[in-house]
């Protein structure tokens, strides 16, 4: 190994390790698939699968028998295509912008049609390549996000020319409050949704995603297109989550010190120590994902120990008052939970007022990236 490389690693593990657990990936796989059969099972892996890497999460998932994928952007595809055996179909959630039909085609990339418009640059750039062309087409059953507009399926149900050149495979739709299972949105989108695909009765059809899956098996359709219960999120709020962890984030301490009652602590002064506290500045901030607006309200772990933040949380830093560990429970250098046993995603974005995909998906290049 070169010195060069050698200076990468040291700073990478100065920043902290996020540890990836490919088994716990593959065993959610397994859960959910088994959950929605006879239905299929993709796997969403936009955001370089929710910031865990697609490339290494698309091949576990390929293990484990996933043979579809979707992202979110054709450049997406691009980047995750030659990774995966062609046998492997790989969706653009978002459809094609103009200009990408050609490329698409040519390395078989196969997108979401999510308009009129859309359908026809397809269709003729079928017409130019001289073979039919895979896609699936999307339409909004409520949520008035992506894919054709109830107007837009009448349209082409008068006109089937429009499709002519394209081998539909998946009627897709998404809905919009699937994490809530009480909310009555999502038996308003799946009749919808049924509606719709009345008039395409021989299409395989696609809607639920995470918490989809845990509306029941109506809901299931041909194939289900879980994306953060695969990484361990929850995929229901206000239940226990029935996923297993893949993530694991720690960082290292690198300094510690003792500070009298009145000491102003972080950037802006907005957290005063009312007695003698102890503090730990750990290594990553805002600009590694821990989100700024955990500063005076999230914490870290140690031991199971809460140590919660003090003052802002820095670009590069925060500081946890550690007054509750023993003295000496933390030597520099020694790595502080962020996510893992006792903080999970979940508690993490509560703190900050967030969600746990953004949590995830925000996480840091800085870190060691190990994957078990
Ligand atoms: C992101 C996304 C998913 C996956 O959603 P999760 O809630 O992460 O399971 C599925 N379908 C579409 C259309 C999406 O945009």
């Amino acid at each position: 190994m070169n010195s060069s490389t050698d200076n990468v690693m040291l700073a990478a593990d100065r920043c902290g390790v996020l540890a990836i657990d490919l088994g716990a990936l593959g065993e959610n796989y397994r859960r959910l698939a088994k959950n929605v059969a006879p239905a299929a099972l993709a796997a969403v892996v936009k955001a370089d699968a929710y910031g865990l890497g697609a490339v290494q999460v698309s091949q576990r998932l390929y293990q484990e028998g996933c043979r579809t994928f979707f992202v979110a952007h054709f450049i997406e595809a691009v980047q995750l295509r030659p990774s995966l055996p062609q046998d492997a179909a790989i969706y653009v959630l978002n459809g094609l912008q103009p200009g990408n039909e050609e490329r698409a085609a040519a390395i078989g990339v196969v997108p979401l049609l999510n308009s009129i418009g859309q359908i026809k640059a397809w269709s003729q750039t079928a017409g130019r390549v001289g073979r039919t062309l895979e896609a699936a087409l999307q339409v909004d059953s409520g949520m008035s996000r992506l894919g054709l507009s109830p107007d837009e399926v009448c349209e082409l149900l008068v006109n089937p020319g429009l499709i002519s050149n394209i081998e539909v495979t998946t009627l897709v739709s998404h809905l919009a409050c699937a994490d809530e299972p009480a909310n009555p949105a999502s038996a308003r989108q799946l009749a919808a949704f049924r509606a719709i695909s009345t008039a395409f009765p021989t299409l395989p059809v696609s809607l639920a995603n995470s918490g989809g899956i845990f509306l029941g098996g109506e809901f299931h359709g041909s194939l289900a297109r879980p994306g953060i219960a695969l990484y361990g999120g929850a995929p229901v709020s206000d239940r226990d989550n029935p996923m297993l962890p893949v993530v694991r984030l720690e960082v290292p301490v690198i300094q510690t010190r003792t500070v009298p009652p009145g000491t102003q602590i972080g950037y802006g002064g907005t957290f005063t120590a009312k007695t003698s506290i102890r503090l730990a500045t750990i290594a990553a901030g805002y600009a590694d994902g821990l989100p700024r607006s955990l500063s005076g309200r999230g914490a870290l772990y140690f031991e199971g120990q809460r140590l919660p933040i003090a003052g802002r949380v820095s670009m590069d830093s925060i500081t946890v008052d550690i007054s509750a560990l023993a003295e000496g429970a933390l030597d520099l250098g020694t790595p502080v939970e962020v996510v893992g046993k006792h903080q999970t995603l979940e508690m993490m974005a509560a703190d900050a007022d967030t969600i746990s995909y953004e949590i995830l998906t925000r996480l840091g290049h800085r870190y060691q990236r190990r994957y078990i």
